[in-house]
């Protein structure tokens, strides 16, 4: 069992590796016992599926010790036997995009510190031609832009690749915008030009599709009766925010401070962390802002930057309606991202003491100014 078990936990190489600590799931749920405290597992894979469902990532929250390698690990299956318990619309869905997403965050910065043509992980990070295999893209995708025939087409960008078109449709089918359509892009002898951050943004996909492969999973009832707990004690988090809201103004002057000091900064060009930046988005998506809005609070100017941004706020929200709630004010405290809490902050809001969610902070000053 090695950390990149543990950061990438929907590897065939991690199943492996789940299999052999031969620790059967039903041991783990008993293993608390009743007054003991739960396994460090199951406790790690309630909050995998919470922050996935409410904060769109399945990281550790910032400053949380890491529960170990082995814990990490078999917090995943626990997650999806949770999931697929839940009683929650969307709750798969959702699911399977925040382990993608996290997935994405963290093989993006690994491909930056390996060489591509690295064969095997390292210090718990993986490769880029590692997840082509892993992926069965190995074939299908051309890291020199040429396509398999050798062909150079690469007039945009200098670091394009190319997919084969099968893999193309397979992965990017379920993506919306015009730019993912294929008679949009560069085509050729059956191979798709890319730009590398679109590679990346594929092959999240391919992660997702494969965290939602088999979910829901049929759940004994062995195992079903002893996370009885656990499943409660999700629904409870799910119910205390509305997911369907539906707020239809865009106010900022009604923002709560800690959404209005997330537009103040990026506004000011600071690189917002990726939590933080979700905080902004969801909670923008949630009210309702146009991309024209979107660009402005965030600052946004280069057609890459509001490409990024519109594909982030599509990922957020649906057609439906439902939507990944913004984080609550707990997880924005935990964050460090709520001014009101911070000890070294002077902003002071009377509101923030009546509710317990930016969403609820901003329906209740529109409800106000009305
Ligand atoms: S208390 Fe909640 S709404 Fe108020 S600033 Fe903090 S996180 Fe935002």
């Amino acid at each position: 069992m090695d950390a990149v078990h543990a950061n990438y936990p929907f590897l065939d190489a991690s199943r492996e590796a789940v299999r052999e600590a031969d620790l059967g799931l039903a041991e783990l749920v008993t293993a608390g016992g009743s007054g003991d405290a739960r396994h460090p597992a199951v406790e790690r894979g309630v909050q995998r599926v919470e922050r996935a469902l409410l904060d769109g990532s399945v990281d550790l929250p910032e400053g949380q010790r890491h529960p170990g390698v082995q814990a990490e690990l078999l917090s995943y299956p626990v997650a999806r036997v949770l999931v697929s318990l839940l009683d929650a619309p969307g709750a798969i869905d959702k699911y399977a995009t925040a382990e993608a997403r996290t997935a994405h965050e963290r093989f993006v910065a690994d491909f930056e510190t390996l060489d591509d043509d690295a064969r095997a992980p390292d210090d718990g990070k993986v490769p880029l031609r590692y997840v082509l295999r892993e992926f069965d893209l190995a074939d299908r995708v051309d890291l020199s832009g040429r396509g398999g025939d050798g062909r150079d087409d690469r007039t945009e960008r200098d670091d394009g690749v190319a997919m084969a078109v099968t893999a193309y449709l397979r992965l990017a089918s379920g993506f919306e915008g015009e730019r993912w359509r294929l008679v949009t892009r560069a085509l050729a002898d059956g191979w798709v030009s890319l730009a590398r951050e679109e590679l990346h943004e594929l092959l999240r996909e391919a992660v997702r599709q494969r965290v939602a492969d088999g979910l829901p999973t049929r759940v004994p009832e062995q195992i079903a009766a002893g996370l009885t707990d656990e499943v409660a004690e999700l629904e409870d988090a799910f119910s205390e925010i509305d997911v369907t809201r539906d707020i239809d103004v865009l106010a900022p002057e009604r923002f709560p401070p800690c959404a209005s000091g997330l537009v103040e900064r990026a506004q000011s060009g600071a690189d917002l962390p990726p939590h933080a930046e979700f905080a902004l988005v969801s909670f923008l998506a949630s009210a309702n802002a146009d991309d024209e809005q979107l660009a402005a609070l965030t600052g946004a100017e280069t057609e890459a930057e509001l490409r990024a941004l519109r594909y982030r706020a599509e990922r957020v929200s649906d057609e439906s309606g439902a939507q990944y709630a913004p984080p609550s004010c707990a997880t924005m405290q935990a964050y460090g991202e709520c001014p009101v809490a911070d000890e070294d902050s002077s902003i002071e809001d009377p509101r923030c003491e009546t509710i317990s969610h930016p969403l609820t902070y901003y329906e209740d000053a529109l409800a106000d100014a009305e």
